[in-house]
C-alpha cells in the first residue's frame, strides 16, 4: 500500500454511527444520551465534544474550586453560562473506549523531547504528566466518585535484548545527570536474570516499573458531567452535533456562532475538544490531527478460575512488534488493547479511519488465548475475550496534541490531538483552558509550552505519520 501524505487527506467526518460497544459503556449513564429541551441561543462558552476533554473543560468552568463562572447566579438553563454539544452519546468517542490506563510515561520518549525542545520543555512535559495521578484521585475523592479507581504501580516490559539494552542505558544516562529526577526517581529496572519472575511475562528480558493507576473513565467523567450539570450552569445536548463555526457579523454581538442541525447558538469563546475530529470544524488542522483507529478487549475468567490475581499494569513490547497496554480490574477480568502487529502495515485499517462502527479486521482475533500465551500461570485459566471494540484517536504530525487558541480565531480554543495518551494529560489541559478563558496568558495556564498550537506547527513541513 502506497504513503496517504496529509496533501491527500480531506478534513475528518462527523462520528459515524452505531458505534461498537465498548466494555465501559454497556451500563449508561443516565446523562448519556442527555439534552437541556432545545439549543439555547447564546451563551458564554460553547465546549464541542463530550468526551473527557470536553467534560473536564466543562467541570473546570462551572463546577471547580476555580471555576470561572463561580459567581454567577443559579441561572435558568435557557440562558446557560455553557453549553455541551456532543455529536453522539456523552463519552461514545475514545473516553468511553479506552484502556482505561491512566500512565504517565514520559521517560522513554525524553531523550528525544530534550534533543528536540530542550531540557526545561522536557521536565515541564514529565512533572505535568506525573501531577495527573494525584490530581485525577483528588478529584475522584473530592467530588465522591465510584469509578473503580486503583493505585498502582505498571511494568513496561522488554522482550527484546537490544531493545531493553538502550532503554536502560538511557535511563541511567539521565540518572547520572541527575535529569528529570523527580521522574527518574520514581522508577524501578528488573535485569533479565529477574526480569520474568518479577513481571509474569513469558519472554521478558528486562522491565521498569513506576506509579500508575487505572479505573473506568466512562464512570469517571460520566459522574463529573454530572457535577457539572448539578450546578445549573452547563446545558448539555448530545446528539448535536457542530456543523461549523463563524465569526459573528458585524450587526451582531461580537463572538462565534455554531451551527448544529437542531439550530444556531452564539457565543463569545468556543471550546473545540473534538480530538481525532478537530479538522471538520477547523480546517487548518487536516493533516496535524488525524483521525486514526485503535482496538481494545475485555478478556473474562470462568468462575473459579485458577488465573493468578493480578495487581499491576503492564504496557508490553512484544516480539511481534505490537505495543499492548493492559489493566487488570477487580472482579479479575482483563482489559487489553493494542494489536499493532496485525494492522499497523495497512495503513487503510487505522489512519485517516474514523468508523469505530466496525472492528479492525486483521486484529479480529489478535486477543484470543492472549494472556495464556504471554502469562504465567495464566495456561489453564479458561480466559476468554468476552468483548471487542474499536475507537477512534487523534494522532499528530509531531506526536503532540495541539491545546490553546486557534490562530486567527479570537476565544476559539483547541484541545486535541491526544493520540493514545489522553489520561495524563487532559486535565490540566482543560483546566489551564479554563484559566485562559478567564483571562491567564498561555504560560501562566500551566500547559506545557510545546503543547500550544501555533501558526509555526500549522505550517511546520513534518508529518511522523508519514507512511
Ligand atoms: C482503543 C483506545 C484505547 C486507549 N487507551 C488509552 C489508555 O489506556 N490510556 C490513555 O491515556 N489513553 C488511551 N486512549 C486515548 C484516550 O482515550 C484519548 O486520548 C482521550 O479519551 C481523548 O479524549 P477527548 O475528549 O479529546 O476525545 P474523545 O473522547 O474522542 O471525545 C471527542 C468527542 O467529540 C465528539 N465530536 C466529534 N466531532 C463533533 C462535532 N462536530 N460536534 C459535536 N461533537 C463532536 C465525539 O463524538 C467525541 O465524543 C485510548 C484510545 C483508544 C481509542
Amino acid at each position: 500500500m502506497g504513503s496517504i501524505g496529509p496533501a491527500t487527506i480531506l478534513p475528518a467526518p462527523l462520528p459515524v454511527e452505531n458505534a461498537t460497544k465498548s466494555f465501559w459503556r454497556t451500563d449508561p449513564h443516565e446523562l448519556d444520551e442527555y439534552r437541556y429541551h432545545s439549543v439555547p441561543r447564546s451563551c458564554e462558552v460553547i465546549i464541542i465534544g463530550g468526551g473527557y476533554a470536553g467534560i473536564a473543560a466543562a467541570y473546570h468552568l462551572v463546577a471547580g474550586l476555580e471555576s470561572v463562572y463561580d459567581d454567577e447566579p443559579i441561572v435558568d438553563r435557557n440562558r446557560p453560562c455553557v453549553v455541551l454539544l456532543e455529536a453522539r452519546e456523552a463519552c461514545s468517542g475514545a473516553t468511553g473506549r479506552n484502556g482505561g490506563h491512566l500512565r504517565p510515561s514520559v521517560y522513554t520518549r525524553l531523550p528525544s523531547l530534550i534533543e528536540q525542545y530542550g531540557l526545561e520543555a522536557a521536565v515541564e512535559l514529565c512533572a505535568f504528566e506525573d501531577a495527573h495521578v494525584p490530581a485525577i484521585a483528588d478529584i475522584i475523592h473530592t467530588e465522591g466518585i465510584d469509578c473503580d479507581f486503583m493505585l498502582t504501580r505498571s511494568f513496561d516490559i522488554y522482550t527484546d535484548r537490544e531493545e531493553a539494552k538502550k532503554a536502560k542505558a538511557a535511563y541511567d544516562a539521565l540518572k547520572a545527570a541527575g535529569v528529570v529526577k523527580s521522574t527518574m526517581d520514581h522508577l524501578e529496572w528488573t535485569d533479565e536474570e529477574d526480569a520474568e519472575k518479577v513481571s509474569g511475562v513469558k519472554g521478558c528480558v528486562g522491565c521498569f516499573t513506576f506509579p500508575a493507576a487505572h479505573l473506568s473513565p466512562y464512570k469517571l467523567f460520566m459522574d463529573l458531567l454530572e457535577v457539572a450539570n448539578n450546578t445549573g450552569k452547563l446545558n448539555i445536548q448530545t446528539g448535536t452535533p457542530a456543523l461549523s463555526i463563524h465569526e459573528n457579523a458585524i450587526n451582531e454581538p461580537s463572538g462565534w456562532t455554531v451551527e448544529t442541525p437542531r439550530g444556531n447558538l452564539h457565543a463569545k469563546h468556543v471550546i473545540v475538544a473534538t480530538n481525532g475530529y478537530a479538522s471538520h470544524l477547523l480546517p487548518e488542522y487536516v493533516g496535524k490531527i488525524v483521525p486514526c483507529r485503535g482496538i481494545c478487549s475485555h478478556i473474562t475468567c470462568p468462575p473459579g478460575s485458577a488465573a493468578p490475581k493480578m495487581k499491576m499494569s503492564y504496557c508490553l513490547r512484544l516480539p511481534n512488534g505490537s505495543q499492548d497496554y493492559l489493566i487488570p480490574r477487580q472482579d479479575g477480568s482483563i482489559v487489553v488493547g493494542g494489536a499493532r502487529s496485525e494492522f499497523f502495515h495497512k495503513r487503510e485499517q487505522w489512519y485517516n479511519n474514523p468508523d469505530d462502527a466496525t472492528l479492525i479486521e486483521p486484529a479480529k482475533h489478535y486477543f484470543d488465548n492472549y494472556m495464556q500465551t504471554h502469562f504465567t500461570g495464566w495456561e489453564d485459566s479458561g480466559a476468554k475475550v468476552e468483548r471487542l471494540w474499536t475507537g477512534v484517536m487523534g494522532y499528530t504530525s509531531d506526536g503532540l496534541p495541539s491545546v490553546g487558541a486557534v490562530p486567527d480565531m479570537e476565544n476559539v480554543w483547541i484541545a486535541a490531538g491526544f493520540e493514545g495518551h489522553g489520561m495524563p494529560v487532559i486535565w490540566l489541559t482543560m483546566n489551564g483552558i479554563a484559566r485562559m478563558i478567564k483571562g491567564a496568558k498561555f504560560k501562566e495556564s500551566g500547559i506545557p509550552r510545546i503543547y500550544r498550537t501555533t501558526r509555526e506547527r500549522l505550517e511546520e513541513d513534518r508529518d511522523d505519520l508519514a507512511g
